[in-house]
């Protein structure tokens, strides 16, 4: 609430008027901040890649001109540079097209076992140069087809594995388990002792029956007071080391979007030195609801 005064000039018996009037401003200057904040760290983040590219032109086109091995590494150096601006684009896309069809319900029925088959497809060959095991679990035979749009519940399972990937060491094994359930019982399920958990959106309809994929890895963890603010646009852990892929930063807000979108949940589970489990709840479809006409694609 801000107070603004007004003065009005002196009134007959010589004493100071002003007229005061409180506006609460907070949640459209919010809007605002944000959408500002948005804009200035999506440049500043594209132009840290693109800056490079500059310099290194440059060096091309000068002393490097003469020393092939020089302008090879150079060239390897660019092109990790434009990949990375590929992805962050790629990353600001599909933002931004979420936000713009979140008013519309996602209808289809998708079977989380093919879309995490999709994404086992999509990124067994990173596994295996790194030297990652993948193991998949589950469904269980109860389960029923979750309330969406596939592919987005795809990006979400995509990007949670793809982290879970990236932040481990060769040798270790990333797990998948597609489980289902209601939120509160799921969430009980094989929470460590020594983990911290956080509820990073809490589903819409607690009494609803989910269908749950759980991200398992071996990584170095995450640090408690992390814990909070790994959704945010462009948060990453400082000081974290992600291997050779630079991450965006986005990865995570994405998939909060998403899930938001579906009416579901999402919950990390962390222990330093130990791993991090991230867990994702979508409705699972009405076994009564109306068949076919929900299951038009959204134009
Ligand atoms: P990024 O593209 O940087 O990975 P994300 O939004 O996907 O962005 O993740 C935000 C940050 O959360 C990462 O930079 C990393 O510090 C941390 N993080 C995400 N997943 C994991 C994981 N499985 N293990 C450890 N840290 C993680």
């Amino acid at each position: 609430l801000r107070a603004i005064v007004r003065p009005m000039g002196l009134s007959l018996d010589g004493s100071h008027l002003a007229l005061v009037s409180f506006r609460d401003e907070t949640e459209l200057r919010q809007v605002e901040r944000t959408r500002a904040d948005f804009l200035a760290n999506a440049s500043h983040e594209l132009r840290t890649p693109l800056a490079s590219l500059s310099g290194f032109i440059e060096t091309l086109r000068g002393h490097a001109r003469s020393d092939p091995g020089a302008q090879e590494r150079f060239l390897t150096i660019m092109q990790a540079q434009a990949e990375r601006m590929r992805r962050l684009i790629d990353d600001l896309m599909s933002l931004s097209r979420i936000e713009l069809n979140e008013h519309i319900a996602p209808s289809q029925a998708v079977e989380l076992a093919d879309a995490v088959a999709d994404v086992m497809d999509a990124v067994g060959p990173i596994a295996r140069e790194k030297g990652v095991k993948l193991e998949v679990s589950g469904p269980p035979a109860d389960a029923a087809p979750v309330t969406g749009d596939r592919d987005q519940i795809v990006q979400v399972i995509q990007n949670l594995v793809d982290n879970a990937l990236k932040y481990s060491a060769p040798g270790g094994t990333v797990r998948v388990a597609i489980e289902a359930g209601r939120t509160a019982e799921a969430a009980a399920a094989g929470v460590r002792p020594e983990a911290s958990r956080l509820s990073l959106l809490t589903p819409d309809h607690t009494g609803e029956t989910y269908g749950v994929v759980r991200v398992t890895d071996q990584g170095p963890g995450i640090a408690r007071e992390h814990l909070p603010r790994l959704t945010e646009r462009f948060y990453r852990v400082e000081g974290q080391k992600s291997g050779e892929r630079l991450g965006t930063g986005l990865g995570l807000a994405i998939v909060k979007h998403i899930v938001n979108r579906h009416r579901g949940g999402l919950a990390v589970e962390s222990a330093l030195g130990a791993g991090t489990t991230f867990t994702a709840y979508l409705p699972e479809r009405v076994a009564a609801a109306a068949p076919a006409a929900g299951d038009r694609r959204e134009t």
